[in-house]
């Protein structure tokens, strides 16, 4: 095998495009400096279609989960009463941050492998019948693959109550649609390192005007990641208070060059194919799926391990072909695992993991499934050509 020939298929980190390495090798700059804020402010407008913001994007030199503190940190006030839908790993990540921040939290546990319905949202809100400061959620939840549906989960919150509407899209901003203000989020965050094609040290943070004051307002101890800080020096002189990671966000310009040229509902659309060849391809092969169809996220694919066969195909995988995926996380470790198709990822790329699991599982149950979910899956991408 050659060894640079590593292909990785774990929902997230994601292949870096060629290009995309090549614009991070750009000379440094000093953000001082007076290209520094041309850069920040193109990337910054250029990310607001793809977050269906209204406001430019708020950028910092960290992983995703600092955007998730950061959005807990800037609204919540010690003894804040605030919701957090529960359907997984980073629904229970994201609990766990808005405890650490004195929030009184309330869980709306859903069952791994569901989505939260906007019917069990109402009736969980109106139950509470407290004044709830924020509803927390996640958009893909990538520890069980289940996309969320964000929109009407918005309009129950707006309908129900006063709280803001926080949404956690770290594993799906880059590949689908939303817009905040019709969904009614008021901030929405992610991460470099998933659907958005960059190595791993940005997050992003984008703020609705509803939620600013709230932000503003909010008593929370914070430095590193006071958002007030960052709108307002973006606001003053488009810069960041504290270093910006230069190179990712060269690199995150050329990721909105790349999705202007394939043009961004495309992208949508060739992450839906992505799903659906995978998907089609894994059940043609009898492998047993963790989500329904309708709850499917576009991005990331759980697979059951039912039987000690399933259960040894990552690592198959990884020995036999290096395809790298990702593992269960939680309650689910050694359950699923689980399968990226997001970002720099293409229909043939759906392929290469189909024909490779099959060969696995012949080797590993005998079972001639040789063709068959790769057949299943070309059927699929023909007739959506
Ligand atoms: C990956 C991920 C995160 C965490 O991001 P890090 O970059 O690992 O800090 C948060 N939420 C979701 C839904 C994720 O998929």
């Amino acid at each position: 095998m050659l060894i640079d020939q590593q292909y990785l298929f774990a929902p997230g980190p994601t292949p870096v495009p060629e290009r995309v390495k090549h614009a991070m090798n750009l000379p440094m700059i000093a953000h001082r400096g007076q290209e520094f804020p041309v850069l920040l402010e193109e990337v910054a407008t250029r990310l607001m279609p793809v977050f269906g913001s209204k406001n430019p994007v708020t950028i910092l030199a960290s992983s995703g989960t600092s955007a998730l503190e950061a959005a807990a940190a800037n609204v919540i006030t010690e003894g804040d009463d605030v919701v957090v839908i529960v359907a997984g790993a980073f629904g229970d990540r994201f609990a766990s941050i808005c405890e650490t921040f004195g929030a009184n939290v309330h869980r709306l546990e859903v069952e791994w492998g569901k989505a939260c319905r906007p019917e069990q949202l109402e009736d969980f809100l109106k139950s509470l019948d407290k004044d709830v400061k924020a509803v927390f959620a996640t958009y893909c939840e990538t520890s069980t693959g289940v996309m969320q549906p964000i929109k009407d989960l918005g309009s129950v919150t707006k309908r129900v109550t006063n709280a803001l509407f926080i949404v956690d899209g770290v594993s799906n901003i880059g590949a689908v649609p939303v817009d905040m203000e019709a969904w009614q989020i008021d901030i929405l965050v992610s991460g470099s390192q998933k659907a958005l094609m960059l190595p791993p040290g940005l997050a992003f943070v984008a703020v609705a005007d509803t939620a600013k004051e709230v932000i503003r307002q909010s008593k929370s101890k914070r430095f590193y990641l006071d958002l007030n800080r960052y709108l307002a020096s973006y606001e003053s002189d488009r810069s960041t208070p504290f270093t910006p990671a230069v190179s990712l966000i060269y690199g995150a310009r050329e990721v909105c060059n790349m999705f202007d040229e394939e043009g961004f509902e495309n992208v949508i659309k060739r992450h839906e194919l992505l799903k659906t060849m995978m998907r089609e391809g894994l059940k043609a092969v009898e492998l047993p799926l963790l989500t329904s169809d309708e709850d499917a996220s576009s991005t990331v694919t759980a697979v059951r391990t039912v039987n000690d066969q399933t259960k040894q195909l990552k690592k198959v995988l990884k020995d036999q072909f290096a395809i790298t995926l990702g593992g269960g996380q939680k309650k689910l470790k050694g359950e699923i695992f689980r399968i990226g198709h997001m970002g720099y990822c293409t229909p043939f790329d759906v392929l290469k993991v189909l024909s490779s699991i099959e060969m696995a599982i012949h080797s590993l149950e005998g079972r001639n499934v040789l063709g068959a979910g790769v057949k299943r899956a070309q059927e699929v991408w023909i007739d959506n050509v």
